[in-house]
């Protein structure tokens, strides 16, 4: 008698590897991508390849298995992102808050620095405060625009945290005056916090409230 034994294997290969968030560790590890093909075998002999399976992604140290889709989720990279936009766009709106009365001074610019070091986590240098008035100056979108790309992912106490700094800013000068009243509603607003709740910051702080 003569047997042909023939069949087919499954086949794992490591195409490539790298650092990722692995969802299982609940941080950053090493995995390997792994392509998996089923191969045609002759006598337990993989000959050649008939059909690609799909990939794979393997943490290096749970041996979790994910597809491929993981690669792309970067919480701390996604949430760097955010805090650098969200940081730039306060920054915008704390400078043109500040020259709302069309002059800025000492104490205003102490007191940008001083708020953007609560929301930056970081100073801001003489350097920055010129080349950002100067900006500031010659943009002339309205307060909304600095703000959308960030407003849509704060809560409402990120939300607050902003208009608060404005208004401290706004007071840096000893008094908040139409102009710059009108600023912290517009920014308001364009914030997107509940009026019931920007309402009553804006009280707290001594400043007239939101019209219907
Ligand atoms: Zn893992």
């Amino acid at each position: 008698m003569f047997f042909i034994v023939w069949g087919w294997r499954g086949r794992q290969k490591e195409i490539g590897n790298g650092e990722f968030y692995c969802p299982d560790c609940g941080d950053y590890r090493g995995y390997r991508l792994i392509a998996v093909t089923r191969w045609f075998t002759l006598y337990w002999i993989p000959l050649f390849k008939t059909k690609e399976l799909g990939e794979f992604v393997e943490c290096g140290s749970c041996q979790g298995t994910f597809n491929e889709g993981v690669l792309q989720f970067d919480p701390k990279g996604a949430q760097e992102k955010f805090e650098a936009s969200f940081a730039i766009a306060s920054k915008r709106v704390m400078f043109k808050m500040a020259l709302a009365d069309g002059e800025i001074d000492e104490g205003e610019i102490a007191q940008i620095t001083q708020a953007f070091a609560n929301i930056a986590k970081r100073e801001i240098s003489p350097e920055d405060i010129a080349a950002e008035l100067e900006a500031a100056r010659d943009d002339t979108r309205p307060i909304g625009d600095y703000l959308e790309d960030v407003a849509g992912s704060l809560n409402d106490t990120g939300k607050e945290l902003v208009l608060r700094s404005a208004i401290a800013v706004a007071k840096a000068d000893g008094h908040v005056d139409e102009s710059e009243e009108s600023e912290l509603h517009e920014l308001a607003k364009a914030l997107d916090l509940p009026r019931a709740y920007a309402n009553g910051v804006l009280a707290e702080e001594g400043i007239k409230a939101m019209a219907r």
